[in-house]
């Protein structure tokens, strides 16, 4: 079995040349104004159709051919290799599409994309006939080409770096500070240095016969001792992972500072930042990107476990925007529980279920595995002992225990769960047939395309 596989990686671009650094600064800043000058164009031509005038919808297409004469505008434009300013003005593209699908859903958060400010993060796209890979006795540099001449920066690969396989960079941009500068800026500093992150695809042979002939339904648990169980339709391979405590440590300790913070800003009005309030937020910033780094070798360790663990993964479809969407309701109608609601949010969001998901389809895809994603519902309440889930029994949940009347058995409540989710999942129609999940457009179209063919 072949399957095709896209990996990233990420690493540091030793920039040390005054004349490369300027270029490539000159080619972000590039990008950054085409993306702007695009959104500018797309509110335009919207306004228009609003008044009558039929313009069309500013798609892709359309914006390109507006691009051709912002070049002709500004002459700086010109050494901006065009892929980069295109690549730009698509991702402008998709994410007005995807904010009108947001909200032909309903979608109450969903909102049209803004102008990126000059000292954004911006990212430079160049595909493989834009630049060359030459090792030079064990360095690894990237040859770009600017008004006709070559220039090379270096960057620092893994040591089983294949330049073959590349087929596209993204050069990133390090942030550029405005204001005053603070003195604590350490994270701050760390971000000057420029990225480049490196797209491998490749076709790879893969033996599903090497992994266990098993079903393993996982279970994300959030709230509840937030674990992850794992377990086949059985219930034979039973793995619990926790996520560890440190967080809810870090997270107190969190709470602690801000408390802190808030009682200095509310004595001396909003506006007064001192280097205690700017060294407080300092503290609580590092806080949270370690609560981020624990979280992510978390989810890189489980996820990689999963993906060997049978030749059939199956997740819940796990809906977690409308799950954390907030309990305090509107003004007229004020929600219930919002307190236990918020901190259920929080734990949901802390777990980084999502990303996990994520991880699981895109490494179960590498090792050869199907994946499946079932809908959620009453996988936690139907029994999963194979004669009363026939019956479709619905037992009795009691905290963390579950119990069925029919066949009388007391079993643990997440292991119950993931039993059901072994075995509803392995179904055709929820297979995922790639190395991510369809995004939200592919699902339009795939529903679109079911229409026309009931409708013919
Ligand atoms: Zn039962």
């Amino acid at each position: 079995m072949k399957r095709k596989i896209v990996k990233a990686e990420r690493c540091f671009l030793k920039v040390s040349s005054q004349k490369a650094w300027g270029i490539l600064r000159s080619w972000s800043l590039g990008c950054t104004k085409a993306y702007n000058f695009a959104l500018t164009e797309t509110l335009r031509v919207l306004e228009a159709n609003r008044n009558g005038e039929k313009l069309g919808y500013p798609s892709y297409y359309m914006l390109n051919r507006f691009l051709t004469g912002f070049k002709a505008d500004n002459p700086e434009m010109y050494g901006v290799p065009s892929h980069a300013l295109q690549h730009a003005v698509k991702d402008l593209a998709t994410a007005v599409s995807n904010y009108f699908i947001a909200k032909s859903e309903g979608d109450p958060d969903a909102k049209m994309p803004t102008h990126k400010p000059e000292h954004a993060n911006h990212c430079v796209f160049l595909p493989a006939c834009r630049f060359k890979i030459e090792c030079d006795e064990g360095r690894w540099n990237l040859v770009l080409r600017h008004e006709g001449r070559p220039f090379r920066v270096r960057f620092f690969p893994n040591d089983d770096f294949n330049p073959d396989d590349v087929t596209s960079v993204r050069l990133t941009r390090p942030k550029v500070k405005v204001g005053k500068p603070v003195r604590c800026d350490a994270p701050l500093r760390a971000k000057k240095k420029w990225f480049v992150s490196l797209t491998h695809t490749y076709e790879k042979e893969l033996d599903q016969e090497a992994l266990p002939d098993l079903t393993v339904g996982i279970d994300r648990n959030a709230g509840l001792g937030n674990t992850i169980v794992v377990s086949n339709e059985d219930g034979e391979v039973q793995k619990r992972y926790v996520l560890p405590d440190s967080i809810d440590r870090l997270q107190d300790q969190i709470e602690k500072l801000q408390k802190k913070k808030d009682a200095i800003v509310e004595a001396n009005g909003k506006n007064y930042k001192t280097r205690r309030v700017r060294a407080l937020n300092m503290r609580i910033a590092k806080k949270h990107s370690k609560i981020a780094n624990i979280r992510d070798d978390f989810i890189n360790h489980v996820s990689k476990e999963l993906s060997l663990m049978g030749r059939r993964l199956v997740l819940e479809d796990l809906d977690i925007k409308g799950m954390t969407k907030s309990a305090k309701g509107t003004e007229d109608k004020p929600g219930k529980n919002v307190k236990s609601k918020s901190e259920l949010n929080r734990k949901i969001l802390a777990s980084g279920w999502g990303k996990l998901g994520d991880q699981v389809i895109s490494k179960g895809w590498q090792e050869g595995a199907d994946v499946y994603e079932c809908p959620p519902e009453f996988t936690s309440q139907l029994c999963a002992t194979p004669s009363c889930a026939k019956k479709g029994v619905m037992g009795i949940r009691c905290g963390k225990k579950f119990y069925c009347p029919e066949c009388d058995v007391v079993r643990d409540a997440d292991l119950n769960g993931s039993m059901n989710i072994a075995r509803i999942g392995v179904d055709p129609r929820y297979r995922i047939k790639g190395q991510t999940r369809p995004t939200r457009r592919d699902k339009k179209k795939m529903e679109e395309a079911a229409l026309q063919k009931e409708d013919s």
